[in-house]
């Protein structure tokens, strides 16, 4: 921890307001929201919570239909199974790993025009920080009211390039775009979340809800079913001292990129994806290994025996017992990065001398 993490959680401490009153939410808030060009930003107990609020404020609800990348971490899905709605699971795009927007689009410009059902939310993940490619979602929003939700957890800082040659950060898209930072994330506050969103009155309502829809007046009166999901000033010291020093952390996860990258150029390997329109923020540097090589549950074991932790990607949710009659969209390239990935050592502190021992170790271990 080198920025003004002591500090701050000090400055909290000594305050006395630990929970859920007290300066430092507000600040990680409108830090955040400034960074992502939001209009508003609500801070929340988990990026889980904070994608559960959201979707529900976006309408998902029993009888409701929302499209998820096939490819992700289960809570993006799990958050919309809370809600009461179905899922459709979409296949990733080999090119960016992400949900496959463009078949999602002709799938619901196809059931439209034989009024059958479409999506009425899109959850979109930006999945291990590289942006998905938005635009035809864009449009699905524009020509049916799709509403769209960025799932940004693993994407913190990301952006990218639209047709019109505008810079655009992960999250400021949808409806709301919602942040983790719980532990493993590119920024921590040990664990919470954020929403953003330019919408005031549901910006008004997503802090209603997380506060158990407590009436304003102070006393017990509830008008809806809420959630115990707000973020307390304690997490948010810690997460706004991490926030200041964003920008240095994509910094040092491009160079450790463009460190495996020089190195891993010799191994027939696929690299981590980066779309010419993508500035990713390599939360996990993760590659795909050549078919043929050594059975993946092994490369893991050989690097750990080698002193160097990897991890396999996330099988796809359709393979998951909770998601194995959801109705899925598109082949089998989900399953293909499963069968081929893994994340390679990514911290921010990792030298390039270790870097260089991650690599001689894959070497080895792959043939
Ligand atoms: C981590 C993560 C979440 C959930 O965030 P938590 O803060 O752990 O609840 C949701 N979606 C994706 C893609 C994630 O990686």
């Amino acid at each position: 921890m080198l920025g003004k993490e002591h500090t701050y959680v000090g400055e909290c401490l000594a305050s006395g307001y630990v929970s859920s009153v007290g300066s430092f939410t507000k600040r990680f808030e409108d830090q955040l929201a400034g960074m992502t060009g939001s209009r508003h930003a609500v801070g929340c107990s988990s990026g889980t919570a904070a994608l559960h609020v959201s979707l529900r404020l976006a309408g998902a609800e029993p009888g409701r239909l929302v499209a998820v990348s096939d490819f992700t971490f289960i809570a993006s899905a799990n958050a919309v199974s809370y809600t009461g709605a179905d899922l459709l699971l979409v296949d990733s795009e080999p090119q960016t790993w992400n949900m496959n927007s463009e078949l999602l689009f002709d799938h619901v410009v196809e059931n439209a025009r034989l009024g059958r059902r479409i999506p009425d939310i899109v959850e979109v993940v930006h999945v291990l920080g590289h942006p998905a490619f938005m635009e035809p979602l864009i449009e699905l929003r524009d020509r049916f009211g799709i509403k769209l939700v960025e799932d940004a957890a693993e994407a913190l800082g990301a952006k990218w390039t639209s047709k019109a040659g505008d810079r655009i950060d992960v999250g400021s898209t949808g409806t709301a775009g919602c942040f983790s930072f719980n532990g493993n994330k590119i920024v921590t506050s040990g664990s919470g979340g954020m929403i953003v969103t330019d919408d005031e009155f549901f910006a008004e309502r997503a802090r209603h809800l997380i506060n158990q829809a407590k009436s304003p007046s102070g006393g017990y009166e509830h008008d809806t079913i809420g959630y115990n999901y707000r973020l307390t000033n304690l997490h948010a010291a810690l997460g706004l001292a991490q926030l200041e020093r964003l920008d240095a952390i994509v910094r040092s996860k491009w160079e450790i990129a463009r460190h495996y990258e020089k190195m891993l150029g010799g191994l027939a390997m696929s690299m981590a994806p980066r779309a010419n329109w993508a500035a990713p923020t390599y939360w996990l540097y993760s590659v795909l290994l050549p078919a043929g090589c050594k059975e993946l549950d092994e490369v893991v074991r050989g690097m750990a025996s080698s002193g160097v932790e990897t991890r396999r990607l996330w099988p796809p949710l359709h393979t998951q017992p909770p998601y194995a009659r959801t109705p899925r969209l598109g082949g089998d390239v989900s399953e293909e990065i499963y069968a081929h990935g893994i994340s390679l050592p990514s911290s921010v502190d990792l030298t390039e001398d270790h870097q260089g021992v991650v690599v001689a170790a894959l070497e080895r271990v792959i043939v």
